[in-house]
């Protein structure tokens, strides 16, 4: 499936329908409205008033943004749409149907629309057109300038003439001096009827309009006496700062002067006028001045020798913004004609505005906008499922982004494809790359791919091409989703976040380009990218990045804690970890160090968003993880950019004062509202009581019992339910350690192991004989000495999150290095998983589109690698132990042994056989993260 619009697979490109060309420029903005009309039809009898129903016909009127037309009447429904849109079409002078004009017959249309834009039939037109303002402000303006229009408002407003220019020389899509060389071109070959003012760069009629049709047309107008527009100044030097203006326009004073006279320059007709910047349907453009050298020679001269001393003056930013060459001090306003209205449309712009201009060019930018939370939000580095993501999707971050930066649409195509079939239940293989630290945990994910070869999974390939539609990015990764639709943003995702990367970093060599686009899966063809990112190589740094992490460890204070009970509270599991959903209120303030000046900056009373994905800023993150419901928090944050405070201040003079201040702190109070924990969680809780965690704990503690072990390591210890159980429960251990990838979970588990430690008064003495607690940061995948010899290891639930190459590494690594007398190994089982859909529908609601597939399975948590059968797993732990000299049983909670489909969490105890460990000499690799210890505390 291809969707988009892609290049042609030829040369020849069939002709678009009107309203193919209509859907192009307004998607589902244009609105076709087709009615009925009975036609009067003439019965041949003169005199005979009674009307007579002919047949029926159809009239379609079409509603665009800015204006509507109204079809003939038709025959047929969609003859009448094709005649609106073809109507439309007209109006705008786009894609007229001089499809294969010769260069000569587009001079000769050129000049004849010249002819008309300046006669009296287009002044008087009735609907109004952006370009008549300006006759009728040029009119209205006094003096020598008396019905001079600038030949760069012909150029920018005049959609005809664009397009019959763009047959005459193909670059003016990038140029805009060439097109208004073209103009004065056409306009000398009518010198008897239009007056070419070279130094002024504009053209009046030889012969001025009636004066009446001229005073009718002034009469109209409903301009206020005078009017302030803000706008912003954007300066050809970036050690200026921008800064905001007020331009003064009214009646009688054409706009287009009052920004000429804030350039410093005499008037309107040596400015020159950008396109649109942002959402197509803005008036927002840039104002620059034409350069002073300008001179006029024969054919297009104006424009090649500007060239190459544009390049020295360029205003980077400005050229950034528009995608248009642009030198010299720049003004950035919301004003202009419209075809709305015969009025002048104006609105503030301001710095702020300018701000989120800028930032809606980066893919960060555009995310942290559509969330509205420019300081809290990040591109999240992960897509795990739609009802998971919050703010814009990665598929339209990327369509905005290429739009902003005039590229063609994203082509995204997505194949089916089954999965294999002698592995039920596996996930396919993934990228290498994708494996930092943090990313086992709520890392990259695919849903899905479910019972033997019966459920398709989709991938998706992105690509991009430029206008000219050349080839410059494709992007193939390789995980697979059960919905194309996971899988599309997924691959968009990827694209995004690398092209942030690189907008970060614009001076990246094609090497250092090429090889962390692998990273992403993306190809890049560094020639045609480099072409037409070149733009942004010119700007200046922009640091959009938000507040890192500053240590490894943050002390927030928490406060507001309701029950000062937290255990309690703790252990309710309303704590978030990876996956969850979690609801904050928060407001963040820029306060100068002792606080006695607060200006607020952005919050939100209900702010949701996916834990373990990177959706916020990581200190964000990292306190919310330690936080639990109802408890509020208060910590600072890196003070991020200028850039992006400024996008977010409204008013901008009091917080660049407080920024300049150099004294200054950002400050962030957040309150944990809800947590919704992960489906897996979710469906654990609502099924089995007590809960499957809750009885996986209880299997493992009977055997700790049983066993008369004094230690014990627990190997991804998550959030650390087990050791929390351990203490709560009479058993022989005095030393007990915890290991695990996840800095998150391990500061979950160093907060509730803390609190259950030195929290307990004399009164609860405590029931066990620990010494020792430690919590390890570190891969079970390598070994520590420091692990060797402890009597039971314990892996609840954490195989089944390493790849399936990983799962049996540690195994052998466990068995053969900490030759542990006891293992003990929990992983979901796979086949179980049609009783957790079944018994649950309501979790199928998230998968609405999916009603069909009830019977389908899927992983029980999106971070899951693989999920194994009981046959599966059984010949892996009978292998395994096999190979280490232990013995192996196997059992399982929730459901029954005997019973089909087996236990939910199946379960295998390897007991070593011989009684002497080897002691292989390692070193030490996990750090240590949190420590306890009795002899160093109070407790007897
Ligand atoms: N055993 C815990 C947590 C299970 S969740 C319980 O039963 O509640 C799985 C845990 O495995 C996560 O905390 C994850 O961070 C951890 N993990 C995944 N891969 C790991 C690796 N290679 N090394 C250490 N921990 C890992
Ligand atoms: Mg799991």
């Amino acid at each position: 499936m291809e969707t988009g619009k892609g290049p042609a697979s030829g040369p020849k490109k069939t002709p678009l329908t009107p309203k193919a060309i209509i859907y192009q420029r307004f998607g589902t903005e244009a609105c076709y409205k087709v009615e009925e009309v009975q036609e009067v039809v003439q019965n041949g009898c003169p005199g005979l008033a009674i009307p007579q129903k002919g047949p029926c016909h159809y009239r379609c009127s079409l509603q665009l943004p800015e204006f509507s037309v109204v079809s003939e009447t038709f025959k047929r429904k969609k003859d009448a749409e094709q005649s609106a849109a073809e109507k439309a079409i007209q109006k705008l002078g786009i894609q007229p149907k001089e499809d294969n004009l010769t260069v000569e017959q587009a001079w000769n249309e050129l000049t004849a629309r010249l002819s008309y834009l300046f006669s009296i039939e287009f002044l008087s037109a009735i609907h109004p057109h952006p370009l008549s303002g300006h006759f009728r402000a040029a009119l209205a303006t006094e003096g020598h300038l008396n019905g001079f229009i600038p030949v760069a408002a012909i150029a920018t407003f005049d959609a005809k003439t664009n397009s019959l220019c763009k047959h005459i020389n193909s670059e003016v899509e990038s140029n805009h001096l060439l097109v208004m060389s073209l103009i004065i071109e056409a306009a000398k070959r009518l010198a008897d009827t239009l007056f070419f003012s070279e130094e002024k760069l504009s053209l009046k009629r030889l012969t001025p309009h009636p004066p009446e049709i001229i005073q009718s047309l002034l009469n109209e107008s409903n301009l206020p006496e005078s009017i302030s527009i803000e706008a912003v100044r954007i300066p050809s030097s970036t050690k200026q700062t921008v800064e905001s203006l007020m331009l003064n326009a009214s009646f009688g004073n054409y706009y287009l002067d009052a920004i000429a006279k804030e350039l410093g320059v005499e008037d309107a007709s040596k400015i020159m006028i950008s396109r649109t910047i942002g959402k197509a349907s803005s008036e927002t453009r840039l104002y620059f001045c034409a350069p002073e050298s300008i001179t006029i020679g024969p054919s297009s001269e104006l424009y090649m020798k500007q060239a190459s001393s544009f390049k020295v003056y360029s205003n980077a930013v400005a050229t950034y913004l528009s995608g248009q060459e642009i030198c010299g001090d720049a003004i950035l306003a919301s004003v202009g004609y419209t075809w709305k209205s015969t009025d002048l449309f104006y609105e503030d712009l301001s710095l702020c505005a300018y701000y989120r201009i800028l930032a809606n060019k980066i893919p960060r930018g555009i995310y942290k906008l559509s969330r509205e939370a420019m300081l809290a939000a990040e591109l999240p580095t992960a897509f795990t499922t739609r009802s998971n993501w919050r703010g814009s999707f990665p598929r339209d971050i990327l369509c905005t982004f290429c739009r902003h930066h005039r590229l063609s649409e994203p082509v995204f195509s997505s194949d089916s494809i089954e999965p294999l079939p002698d592995l039920p239940g596996r996930k396919r293989l993934r990228d290498a790359a994708s494996g930092g630290n943090e990313t086992n945990e709520g890392g990259l994910a695919a849903t899905a791919v479910a019972q033997e070869g019966c459920t398709l999974v989709y991938r998706c390939t992105v690509k991009i091409y430029s206008k000219c539609q050349d080839l410059i990015l494709l992007c193939s990764p390789k995980e697979s989703y059960k919905k194309q639709n996971d899988a599309i943003n997924n691959a968009a995702l990827k694209v995004l976040l690398w092209l942030d990367r690189f907008l970060d970093k614009v001076d990246m060599s094609v090497e250092e380009m090429t090889s962390s686009a692998k990273g992403f899966d993306i190809l890049i063809y560094p020639q045609q990218f480099v072409t037409e990112f070149s733009l942004c190589q010119i700007l200046p740094k922009y640091r959009w990045s938000s507040a890192k992490v500053a240590g490894s460890f943050l002390c927030p204070s928490y406060s507001n804690v309701q029950n000062s009970n937290l255990e309690d509270e703790v252990s309710s599991g309303m704590t978030p970890s990876s996956g969850s959903l979690v609801c904050v209120t928060y407001n963040i303030y820029l306060a100068t160090e002792k606080e006695c000046i607060k200006e607020h900056l952005e919050g939100s009373e209900e702010f949701e968003f996916e834990i373990g994905s990177g959706a916020v800023s990581p200190v964000l993150e990292a306190v919310v993880t330690q936080m639990s419901v109802d408890q509020s928090a208060c910590f600072t944050m890196e003070l991020p950019s200028k850039e992006i405070v400024l996008a977010v201040a409204h008013d901008s003079a009091n917080i660049l004062s407080l920024l300049s201040s150099g004294t200054c702190l950002m400050k962030c109070e957040v309150t944990l509202l809800r947590v919704t924990v992960p489906l897996e969680d979710r469906m654990e809780q609502a099924l089995f009581s007590p809960p499957l965690s809750k009885q996986r704990v209880e299997y493992a503690l009977q055997h700790i019992r049983e066993s008369s072990a004094s230690s014990l390591v627990d190997f991804g210890c998550g959030s650390g339910s087990l050791l929390e159980s351990l203490l709560a429960y009479q058993t022989s251990l005095d030393k007990i350690v915890g290991v695990d990838i996840s800095q998150r979970a391990l500061a979950r588990a160093a907060k509730i192991l803390h609190s259950k430690l030195n929290g307990n008064t004399e009164a609860e003495q405590p029931t066990n004989r620990i010494k020792s607690a430690i919590l390890y940061k570190g891969s079970i995948l390598t070994c520590d000495s420091r692990l060797c010899g402890y009597d039971i290891a314990t892996c609840l639930e954490v195989i089944e999150h390493m790849e399936e190459h990983d799962a049996c590494s540690f195994g052998d690594i466990v068995l053969s290095s900490f030759c542990p007398q006891l293992l003990i190994v929990s992983t979901p089982n796979y086949e179980y998983n049609v009783i957790l859909q079944k018994s649950t529908p309501q979790y199928q609601e998230e998968d609405s589109e999916e009603k069909s597939q009830q019977q389908s399975c899927k992983f029980r948590n999106h971070d899951h690698k693989f999920e194994w059968t009981r046959r599966q797993f059984c010949q892996w732990a009978s292998e395994l132990a096999l190979r280490h000299n232990y013995d192996v049983e196997f059992s399982g909670v929730g459901g029954e042994l005997n019973k089909e489909p087996g236990f939910a969490s199946q379960i295998a105890v390897f007991r070593r056989r011989d009684s002497s460990p080897v002691n292989a000499d390692f070193t030490e690799h996990y750090d240590v993260i949190w420590e306890w210890s009795s002899s160093n505390n109070s407790r007897s």
